[in-house]
């Protein structure tokens, strides 16, 4: 993003960015504040987490546009991004940037409300329930509880998180969190299972991965340390999955048992006359050129 600072096109004041956590996909969780949001949104900006049921929840008369986000596929860098939505606060009153989960939970939220703000853009942030307590508890997994563990850490599995900060600290991790929940952790799960063992995690400790919790799709597979990368290949398990590992896994036979049913919410936007853009729109620039359909 450049520093330059955004102005109103004519008479029209700049419009608002509602940075909206969407929650992890069933619509029930979604919040009432975003659904509002959503009833009254110009546009909607969506990144490719975000589910079907709540994309259905969209002002019918809205734009709704994608901005991509999955591993190995193509989609809108983050500058591109903060550059598209600054461009439609130039045109609309009420922009939303839907988001999976919670905005602030590893999903980038910081860095765009940031470059929004120093584009001079006014922007609110609306949380989500985040997967990594929402997705353990679909599949009847406390991420704390009182005799089994009083400690959780949030972590990004993803290799890149070195290309930032210093690389996540998985000693420290292993020695100091009874429950350790992994975001965007599939791909790189052996080399973590192997620095979490080498840090003196025994090998028994159990481990869970959950694919599209909290969807009508939502998939587990149960295993120890030494267990999940041979059960993760047999299975063909793939992302987006959320990791716990720790005692608290070890609840699931008692709670599964009690499963949330996913909610039925027909949205406005369901009777299907929504518009789903994936051609440019005529003001905007080179970012929409280079959109995909972003639908999971
Ligand atoms: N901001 C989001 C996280 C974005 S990072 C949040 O707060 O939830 C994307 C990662 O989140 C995915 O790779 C996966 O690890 C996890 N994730 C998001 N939704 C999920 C779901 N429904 N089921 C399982 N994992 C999910």
């Amino acid at each position: 993003m450049t520093n330059a600072h955004v102005h109103n096109v004519g008479d029209r004041p700049l419009g608002k960015v509602y940075l909206v956590g969407a929650g992890p996909g069933d619509p029930g969780l979604f919040t009432l504040k975003g659904k509002a949001l959503l009833e009254a949104a110009d546009v909607v900006v969506y990144d490719a987490l975000v589910s079907p049921p709540i994309l259905g929840m969209v002002n019918p008369q809205a734009r709704l546009l994608p901005a991509g986000k999955r591993r190995g596929y193509h989609s809108l860098s983050q500058p591109e991004i903060t550059q598209l939505l600054c461009e439609l606060a130039q045109q609309h009153d009420v922009v939303v940037r839907l988001k999976g989960g919670d905005p602030f939970v590893f999903g980038r939220g910081g860095e765009e409300m940031a470059d929004l703000i120093e584009a001079g853009v006014d922007v609110e942030v609306v949380p989500g329930i985040t997967a990594g307590v929402a997705v353990p508890a679909y599949a009847g997994i406390p991420v704390t509880h009182r005799s089994l563990s009083s400690s959780v850490t949030f972590v990004t599995g993803h290799e890149a998180a070195g290309k930032y900060r210093p690389e996540v600290d998985w000693q420290a991790i292993a020695q100091g969190s009874e429950t350790i929940v992994i975001y965007m952790g599939v791909h790189n799960l052996p080399n973590i299972v192997k620095a979490l063992t080498k840090a003196g995690l025994n090998c028994e400790t159990p481990v869970a991965l959950i694919r599209w919790g909290t969807h009508p799709e939502q998939d587990e597979l149960i295993a120890t340390l030494a267990t999940i990368e041979a059960e993760m290949q047999a299975t063909g398990f793939a992302a987006p999955a959320i990791a716990v590992i720790g005692a608290v896994v070890n609840m699931r036979p008692l709670l599964a048992a009690c499963r949330p049913e996913i909610a039925d919410i027909k949205g406005a936007g369901a009777s299907g006359d929504t518009k789903i853009l994936t051609a440019p729109a005529t003001t905007i620039g080179d970012p929409l050129a280079r959109m995909d359909s972003g639908m999971i």
